[in-house]
C-alpha cells in the first residue's frame, strides 16, 4: 500500500526554524540551546525546538501573570471568550489533517487515531465554549439575625501550569487549554520534549483566532529543567500534570512551595475482565482494542486481562491470531494498525519487561521486537500476548506502557473483583459479560475511575476522567475541570 505524503503544510511547518510562544511572540530560548525531534518510525531527525529553561518559564509566567492581571483577558465578557474557543474549535477543525499528519511524524500513530484526537480537541473546545456562560454562583438562605444576603461567585484561578506527555500529544495538550481558558485563566503549557509538533502549530492558530497576547504560552523544554521550573514556581497558582505517576509524585511535592492547586491524571495497570457468558467475538475485539490500540501507550490501556478459566486457553489463543492480522508499520501507510513505540529507550523498556514477564515464569504465545526489514530502523514491537500470568508478577503490578497483554485466568466473580482492585493504580477498568446484573455489580466494586462495559477506550468532553489511587488526584472533562479551575468565593452582603 501507498504511503500518504507528508501534508504540504505541515511540512511547511517543520521546515522554518520553531521557536517558542510567549507573550504573543515568537521566541528563542535564552540559552540559545536546542532539543531535537525525532520521527519514531524511523529515527530520522525531524527538526529542532527550543531548550527552554528557568529564566524562559520566568518569562512566560511574567506573561501569563500580565495577561491575567492587567491584560484584556479578565475584561473579556463570557460571550466573548467563548466565541475565541469556538473560533480555536473551527481553526483546528479546519487544520485537523495538519495537525494529525504533525502528530503521526511525532508519535508514529496511523492517521486514522491523530485524525481522531483532531476532531475530539475541537469538540473539546466546543464544550468548554459552552460552560463559559454557565459559571453560576448560590445564593444560600442566611439564618443570621438582620438581613443578611449570602452569595457566591466563581473566579478564575490566575495562571495555570500544564505539563503534557508524549502518548497522544495534541489531545492531552488541548485538553489542558480548553477549560482553564473558558473560566478565565491563563495557562503556561509545556509539551513533552519527544513531541513538541502539534502544540507548535496551536500556538499559531491561538494567535490567528485573537486571543489575547499572553493567555496562552507554550514552552518546549525537559522535564527536570522546564518542567520542574513551572511546577515550583511561586506565581503559578495550579499545576495540572498528564504523565507518570513517578514525576506525578515529584510535581505534588513541588507544588507545595505556594501550595498549587494540583490535578494529576498518572499511571495505570487496569484489568479488562472477560466473562464465559460475554459475546465471544466482541469481547475478543475488545480485549484487542484495550491494550493495542495507540500501541499500548495509553495510561488506562487494558494490560491485564481477566479470563473466565473456562475459555482462559481458547481465548488467548484466539487472541493472538487476532493481534497477528494488525499491520504493524509506518502511521502515514493507510493500512497501519501499530505503529512504532515512542522512542529507542521505550522499545527497550517494553522488550525487557517482555523478557522479565518470561522469566517469572510467562509464556510468550505472541510478539517481541519487528527486527527485520525497513521497520527494523524505527521502535517497533508487535502485538504481544503473554499467558500463564498472575497477578503478582512484575508484568502485572507495573506500567509497561507498550503492546503487551498479560493474560490472567479468574474462577468466579468474588475472586476476579479481588484481584483486579489488587494494584496500585486505579484508572480504568474494562468488564465484557452479557450478563447485566453481574457486570453492574463489578463495576461498582472496581476501585478505579472509569469501567467500560462491553466497550473500551471511549471518552467524552463532558464525562470526568481520572483515577483512584496512585492513578491521579482530581479529574478533568465535565465539570469537573470547571471546579478544578476556579476558586469558589462566597460573599456576606448586610443589607
Ligand atoms: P513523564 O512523566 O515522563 O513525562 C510527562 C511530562 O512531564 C513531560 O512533559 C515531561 O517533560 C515532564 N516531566 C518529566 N519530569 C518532570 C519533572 N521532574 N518535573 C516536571 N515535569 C516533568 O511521562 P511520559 O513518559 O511522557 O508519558 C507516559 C506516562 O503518562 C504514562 O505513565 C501514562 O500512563 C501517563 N499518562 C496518563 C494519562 C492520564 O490521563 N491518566 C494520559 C496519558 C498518559
Amino acid at each position: 500500500s501507498t504511503v500518504v505524503q507528508l501534508n504540504s503544510k505541515a511540512a511547511q511547518f517543520i521546515s522554518k526554524p520553531l521557536k517558542m510562544f510567549i507573550g504573543g511572540e515568537w521566541i528563542e530560548a535564552q540559552s540559545g540551546k536546542r532539543i531535537e525531534v525525532r520521527n519514531p518510525a524511523d529515527g530520522s531527525l525531524i527538526t529542532t525546538v527550543p531548550e527552554a529553561d528557568k529564566q524562559d518559564v520566568d518569562l512566560a509566567v511574567a506573561a501569563a501573570r500580565k495577561a491575567f492581571e492587567t491584560g484584556p483577558w479578565p475584561a473579556t465578557k463570557p460571550n466573548e471568550r467563548a466565541k475565541l474557543l469556538l473560533k480555536l474549535a473551527d481553526l483546528i477543525e479546519e487544520n485537523g489533517e495538519e495537525m494529525a499528519h504533525l502528530d503521526t511524524l511525532d508519535y508514529g500513530q496511523p492517521l486514522s487515531t491523530t485524525l481522531n484526537f483532531a476532531r475530539a480537541a475541537a469538540d473539546n473546545f466546543r464544550y468548554y465554549a459552552g460552560w463559559t456562560t454557565r459559571l453560576n454562583g448560590e445564593t444560600i438562605p442566611s439564618s443570621q439575625p438582620g438581613n443578611i444576603f449570602n452569595y457566591t461567585r466563581r473566579e478564575p484561578l490566575g495562571v495555570c501550569g500544564a505539563i503534557v506527555p508524549w502518548n497522544a500529544p495534541f489531545m492531552n495538550a488541548m485538553m489542558k487549554l480548553s477549560a482553564p481558558l473558558a473560566v478565565g485563566n491563563t495557562v503556561v503549557i509545556k509539551p513533552s520534549e519527544e513531541t513538541p509538533l502539534s502544540l507548535l502549530r496551536v500556538g499559531e492558530l491561538i494567535q490567528e483566532a485573537g486571543f489575547p497576547n499572553g493567555v496562552v504560552n507554550i514552552v518546549t523544554g525537559y522535564g527536570p529543567t522546564a518542567g520542574e521550573a513551572i511546577a515550583t514556581h511561586l506565581d503559578v497558582d495550579k499545576v495540572a500534570f498528564t504523565g507518570s505517576t513517578a514525576v506525578g509524585k515529584k510535581i505534588l511535592q513541588n507544588s507545595a512551595t505556594n501550595i498549587k492547586k494540583v490535578t494529576l491524571e498518572l499511571g495505570g495497570k487496569s484489568a479488562h475482565i472477560i466473562f464465559a457468558d460475554a459475546d465471544y467475538e466482541l469481547a475478543l475485539q475488545n480485549a484487542a482494542n484495550a491494550v493495542f490500540w495507540n500501541t499500548g501507550q495509553v495510561c488506562f490501556a487494558g494490560s491485564r486481562l481477566f479470563i473466565e478459566d473456562k475459555i482462559y486457553d481458547k481465548f488467548l489463543t484466539d487472541l493472538a491470531d487476532y493481534s497477528k492480522k494488525y499491520k504493524v508499520g509506518n502511521g502515514f501507510d493507510p493500512t497501519t494498525v501499530i505503529g512504532p513505540v515512542i522512542s529507542a529507550k521505550q522499545k527497550e523498556r517494553v522488550l525487557n519487561y517482555i523478557d522479565i514477564g518470561q522469566q517469572e515464569g510467562a509464556e510468550l504465545i505472541v510478539g517481541g521486537e519487528v527486527k527485520e526489514g525497513a521497520l527494523a530502523k524505527g521502535h517497533f514491537v508487535r502485538p504481544t500476548v503473554l499467558a500463564n500470568v498472575n497477578n503478582t508478577m512484575t508484568v502485572a503490578r507495573e506500567e509497561i506502557f507498550g503492546p503487551v497483554v498479560s493474560g490472567i485466568p479468574f474462577k468466579d466473580t468474588e475472586e476476579v473483583i479481588h484481584l483486579a482492585n489488587d494494584t496500585d493504580y486505579g484508572l480504568g477498568g474494562g468488564i465484557c459479560t452479557t450478563n447485566l446484573s453481574k457486570a453492574h455489580k463489578v463495576a461498582h466494586a472496581l476501585k478505579t475511575g472509569n469501567v467500560w462495559i462491553n466497550t473500551y477506550n471511549i471518552t467524552e468532553p463532558g464525562s470526568p476522567f481520572g483515577g483512584y489511587k496512585q492513578s491521579g488526584l482530581g479529574r478533568e472533562n465535565g465539570f469537573a475541570s470547571i471546579d478544578a479551575y476556579t476558586e469558589i468565593k462566597n460573599i456576606w452582603v448586610n443589607i
